[in-house]
């Protein structure tokens, strides 16, 4: 891999934008990158991990002379970083983001750019439940989809070096419009978060009642749920609060199917339930089949680091 950026900048520095300083830094992809956080602490230990060639104590300083500027922070925070930097944006340079939702962003943060700037908001389909500075691992992009919302008209050029920079960072990338993304990551990944927040806050008022069965005898199904609840209260707010139509209309989805089921279950439908649960099977093989995940009892996690 060569160079693509000279100077990438981070702002925010979590999880996401370790992964990518890391990955970046493992295909050589950039020059050098800055880097940003809000808290002394957090840029405390980004200097002693080594994360970014420069820490710097602003924005508008880790934003001067980059040539790829990436938001890393919070959905909710993302129009306020745009506000505040965009005076000190080096001209030509591209803003990209890496928000989980899209629609919510673009209208955040396009109206505070300045001409000759060029913004291609993105979104990286990996995580982890784990945040933080000391969270990325470079391998966190490895095989995973990116999905790049450009707005109509952004220039070519500009799109076609940050798809580059997120293949070089391991990804696969794909475009699509900003409400399509926002519908297909509310099924895909917002509804299945907020089912499970809710089944760990059930079990937990259960488990009041059965003291600490619930956790002692949880099966994987289980686990799995609050792996994911453990998830960043603070990302996880502003998802909800930033894709509320998209997941409001799965969840009225979601609802009905689970009326249909709980109606199967109290009338003795073994029938369609076994029906149901024979679609939702080759759904699975369907995901593994496509390599976005593997069928080890443990979905490979052990190996990954997630
Ligand atoms: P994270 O580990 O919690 O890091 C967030 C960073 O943003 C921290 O450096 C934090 O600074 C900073 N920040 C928080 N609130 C801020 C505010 N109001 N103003 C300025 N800076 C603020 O989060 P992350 O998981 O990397 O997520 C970052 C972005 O990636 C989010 O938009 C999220 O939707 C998206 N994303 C996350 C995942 C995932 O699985 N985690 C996957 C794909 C995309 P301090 O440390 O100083 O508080």
């Amino acid at each position: 891999m060569s160079v693509i950026y000279n100077k990438v900048a981070l702002i925010g520095l979590g999880l996401i934008a370790s992964s990518i300083f890391w990955s970046s830094k493992r295909g050589g992809l950039a020059t050098e990158v800055s880097g940003y956080a809000r808290s002394q602490a957090t840029r405390d230990t980004a200097r002693r991990i080594g994360l970014c060639d420069t820490v710097c104590d602003s924005a508008i300083e880790a934003v001067k002379d980059a040539d790829l500027v990436m938001l890393c922070v919070p959905v909710g925070a993302m129009g306020q970083v745009a506000q505040e930097i965009s005076p000190y944006l080096k001209p030509g340079c591209t803003v990209s983001d890496v928000g989980s939702v899209k629609a919510a962003v673009v209208d955040a943060v396009a109206p505070h750019l300045p001409g000759g700037v060029h913004f291609v908001p993105g979104h990286p389909l990996a995580g982890t439940e784990h945040s933080g500075p000391e969270s990325g691992f470079a391998t966190l992009f490895d095989n995973r989809w990116c999905l790049l919302v450009p707005p109509a008209g952004a220039d070519p050029e500009a799109v076609a070096k940050l798809r580059r920079y997120w293949e070089g960072l391991g990804s696969n990338v794909d475009e699509m419009d900003p409400e399509h993304h926002d519908l297909v990551l509310a099924v895909t990944s917002h509804t299945p978060h907020l089912i499970a927040y809710t089944m760990v806050g059930v079990a937990d008022d259960l488990g009041r009642v059965t003291d600490s069965e619930v956790i002692k005898y949880s099966a994987a199904g289980f686990r799995d749920f609050t792996r994911i609840a453990a998830s960043d209260p603070t990302m996880w707010r502003d998802v909800f609060l930033n894709n509320k139509q998209a997941t409001l209309e799965i969840l009225g989805r979601f609802t009905e199917e689970l009326f249909a089921l709980q109606r199967a279950i109290r009338v003795g439908d073994g029938e369609e339930l076994f029906d149901y649960f024979t679609r939702t099977r080759a759904i699975r093989r369907g995901i593994i089949e496509a390599g976005q995940d593997t069928a080890a009892p443990d979905f490979g996690r052990t190996k990954t680091g997630q």
